[in-house]
Formats: C-alpha cells, sequence, structure tokens
C-alpha cells in the first residue's frame, strides 16, 4: 500500500476508534472522570498513555523539520532570484494576494452568518473561569517580523523573522559571487537534498501518528457541545466547505486554468496531515514538499510563499472569526452595523498576519477582533465547546490557501511546471529527491 494510503487509512481508522472509545468510556456526571475500571484503563493507558505519546512524537518530528526546511530552502530560493528585479514585485503579490483571499473568506463568513443567524434565540451563559486571551498590537506585530537574534528567532520558531533572514543570508550569498559565492551554494543546495530526505525517513512515521492523533481526539471530543451549538457550528463548516472547495477551484481556475480536480487530489493528503495536527506550522515541511514536487511550483516561489502563508494566510481561522463574531454579538444582543462588518474584516485580516499556524491561536486573533467591534470578549468561552473540531477543519482550509495562491503566483510568473502539475503519479511522500 502506497504511503498516502497508509496516511488516509490511519485517518480512518483513528476517528472510528476513537470515537468507539467515546461510546465506550461512561463518564461520570460529577466528577466528570471516567466511572467504569475498563474506563479508567482506557483513559489512563490507552488514550493518555500510548496514543498521547505516539502522537506528540508525530507532532514534534513535523515541527523538527520546520525550521531547517524553511531555512535551507529559502536561502536556495533567495539565492536563486539573487538581486533580481522581480522580487520586490513578486513579494508584494504573493502579499496582497494573501490578504485578499483572506478578505474575502470573513465578508463570505459575515455574509453567510448574517443570512443564518446563528446567535437569534440563543439562550447561554458562558463559562465563568474563562480568562481572556492576551493578544499583540498592530505595532508589536510590526516591530516582531525583523529579527535582532536569528538563533532565538530559529529556537522559537518564529517563522517571519526566520523567512526574513533566510532572504538575507541568500541574497548575501549571491551577491557574494566568485569561488565563496558558488561553494556556498553547492552547500546549500546539498543541504536542501540532505534535509528532504530526512523528511522522507520521518514521514513513514506519519500514518500512526495520524492514527493516534485522531483516536486521542475523537476519544475525547464532547459531542454534546455540538448540539448547543449546531446553528454555529453547521455555519462555520459550510463556509468553510464553500470557500476551501468552490472558491478556491474558481479562483484557480480562473487565474491559472489549471484543473482544480487535481490539485484538490495532490492536497487531500496535506489535508489530512492539516486535519489530525491542526497546525499550519507542523504541516509547513508537507504543504511546501508537495507545492513543489507534486504540483510543480519553483522552489523559488514555493520556498518564500508557502512558510509565509503558513504565517500569515489563515483564510479557515479567518471564517471561524466571521462566523463567531455575529454569533457572540446576536447572543448578547449587539447590532455591529455596517461599519462594524468592515471592522472586522480589517481587524481579521490584519490579526491573521502576526499570529503563527499553531492549534487555537484562532481564538486569541478572535479576542482582538471582538474588541475592535466592542463586543465582550468573554463570548468566546460560548464557543470554546467546539472550537478544536472546527481548529481542524479551518487548518486544512488555511494550507489549502497557502498552496492556492502559491500555485497562481507562479503561474503568473511563468514559474510553475505544468507537466509536473498534471502527472498524478508524483507523490512527494515517498519519491526520492
Ligand atoms: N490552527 C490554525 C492553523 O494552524 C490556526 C487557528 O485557526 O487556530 O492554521
Amino acid at each position: 500500500m502506497s504511503l498516502t494510503n497508509k496516511i488516509l487509512l490511519g485517518m480512518l481508522l483513528g476517528i472510528a476508534v476513537g470515537i468507539g472509545f467515546n461510546l465506550l468510556i461512561v463518564v461520570d456526571e460529577a466528577s466528570n472522570l471516567p466511572a467504569t475500571p475498563l474506563g479508567v484503563w482506557l483513559q489512563t493507558v490507552v488514550i493518555d498513555g500510548v496514543l498521547d505519546a505516539v502522537g506528540q512524537i508525530f507532532v514534534a518530528s513535523l515541527k523538527l523539520l520546520v525550521v531547517p526546511l524553511v531555512f535551507v530552502s529559502l536561502v536556495c530560493g533567495a539565492m536563486a532570484l539573487g538581486g533580481h528585479s522581480r522580487m520586490g514585485p513578486l513579494a508584494t503579490k504573493t502579499l496582497l494576494f494573501y490578504m485578499f483571499t483572506t478578505a474575502l473568506a470573513i465578508g463570505l463568513a459575515m455574509g453567510v452568518a448574517a443570512l443564518v443567524q446563528p446567535g437569534a434565540g440563543v439562550d447561554m451563559a458562558p463559562l465563568a473561569n474563562y480568562t481572556t486571551p492576551a493578544s499583540p498590537s498592530v505595532k508589536e506585530t510590526f516591530i516582531n517580523i525583523f529579527p535582532s537574534n536569528p538563533v532565538q528567532a530559529m529556537a522559537e520558531g518564529n517563522m517571519l523573522q526566520v523567512i526574513v533572514f533566510s532572504i538575507l543570508f541568500g541574497i548575501a550569498i549571491s551577491r557574494t559571487g566568485g569561488e565563496v559565492g558558488s561553494s556556498m551554494k553547492t552547500f546549500f543546495e546539498q543541504l536542501n537534498e540532505v534535509v528532504l530526505k530526512m523528511m522522507l525517513l520521518l514521514m513513514q512515521l506519519a500514518p500512526y501518528g495520524v492514527f493516534c492523533l485522531l483516536a486521542k481526539l475523537f476519544a475525547s471530543i464532547g459531542f454534546s457541545a455540538i448540539a448547543d451549538l449546531a446553528k454555529y457550528f453547521f455555519t462555520v463548516l459550510f463556509v468553510l466547505l464553500l470557500h476551501g472547495l468552490v472558491v478556491y477551484g474558481s479562483l484557480l481556475k480562473l487565474f491559472t486554468g489549471l484543473s482544480p480536480v487535481i490539485f484538490f487530489k495532490k492536497m487531500w493528503k496535506v489535508a489530512v496531515f492539516a486535519f489530525s495536527t491542526a497546525s499550519s506550522n507542523a504541516t509547513l515541511p508537507v504543504t511546501m514538499r508537495t507545492v513543489e514536487h507534486d504540483l510543480g511550483v519553483d522552489n523559488k516561489i514555493s520556498s518564500f510563499a508557502v512558510p509565509l502563508g503558513a504565517t500569515i494566510n489563515m483564510d479557515g481561522t479567518a471564517i471561524m472569526q466571521g462566523v463567531a463574531t455575529i454569533f457572540i454579538a446576536q447572543v448578547y444582543g449587539i447590532e455591529i452595523g455596517a461599519a462594524g462588518y468592515l471592522t472586522v474584516i480589517l481587524t481579521a485580516t490584519l490579526a491573521s498576519v502576526g499570529t503563527a499556524g499553531v492549534p487555537s491561536v484562532g481564538l486569541v486573533m478572535l479576542a482582538m477582533v471582538l474588541q475592535s467591534v466592542g463586543v465582550p470578549v468573554e463570548g468566546i468561552a460560548l464557543i470554546i465547546g467546539v472550537d478544536r473540531l472546527l481548529d481542524m477543519v479551518r487548518t486544512a482550509v488555511n494550507v489549502n490557501g497557502d498552496a492556492v495562491v502559491s500555485v497562481i503566483v507562479a503561474k503568473s510568473e511563468g514559474m510553475i511546471d505544468e507537466s509536473r502539475f498534471h502527472n498524478m503519479k508524483l507523490n512527494a511522500e515517498v519519491d526520492p529527491v
């Protein structure tokens, strides 16, 4: 069986086993702990023991690859572009496209939510013990892009800072020229091959990792919360699917003429990684390799656009924020108004720039958005019960958005190998470098 199929099987089995455990474990209402000896054993030994350990090791192995892969690959890309006059326009185009898709996503979300009215008639009291997350200011966000210490940026996994440092480093190598320049160039190109080989090795863990993450998650997920918040939950889910499939498919077709079906077939496994880790950052190695290897985007674009997207482009997250803002405002009986809608679109688009793609960060950003239109931030406590499941789906949308924009920008620059895009046999997880 191919590795991709094994990963899919891992996902399906993980969900099935998780739901099975969920049904088997009878929870004591008062203490919220398993009530039977079997339940206690399953919870402590299997779920919180084995599944949790293997899941965490898998996520660690993905994260392990992020900094080396982004650094080495981006240095190679920047080296190749060097002082190329296209670099500025290329970066600007990518950035604007990311913002455009995010604004589109949140606009769509708020439009649908205004029609569905998810919060109308809902009578809920927010959790009392919820503390509001602190969120950074716009000024801090901007200053934070510029690294003062590259080692610290890498140690903390601060992607924007790593991106800035890698680009400068790559340009410096290409400007150095001569013997030093060319031997450094060879060195980084070879290092890139080694890092990719390491990725292929660690990918063997993926089916087991995906299985464990999903089994643990579905074993402990509270399905009853979904019933209480059904309207909110399904509105977000509907807009996520609409944006992820219809909007991205149309944008791809419109701007590149390439087939959305092929695109989604190739991105499917990336979506599975995003779904099971709920982190665009942890999925980054797989996204980057798939965009470059399977979709044929030139390294000069993918090495820059994909890591940038993982940090600043979160359309799925913006969708949750759009619906959540309207939902919470309705529950509290607050009218946002037309100006409020615009403020939400602007704040959510900017908020996504300053936050990294890690699980649940969308809630921190939501705090910024709610504050901007004067909706009580404690309202976040209303939706927290169903957020994990939505987080998984929106992360899958986020990474697809990064890939769509990368393909569109690459096509507009003539930097996509369309024979690779159309070749269905290519498989980044198993093909050698
Ligand atoms: N988990 C999402 C991501 O990594 C961010 C979020 O919506 O919380 O893309």
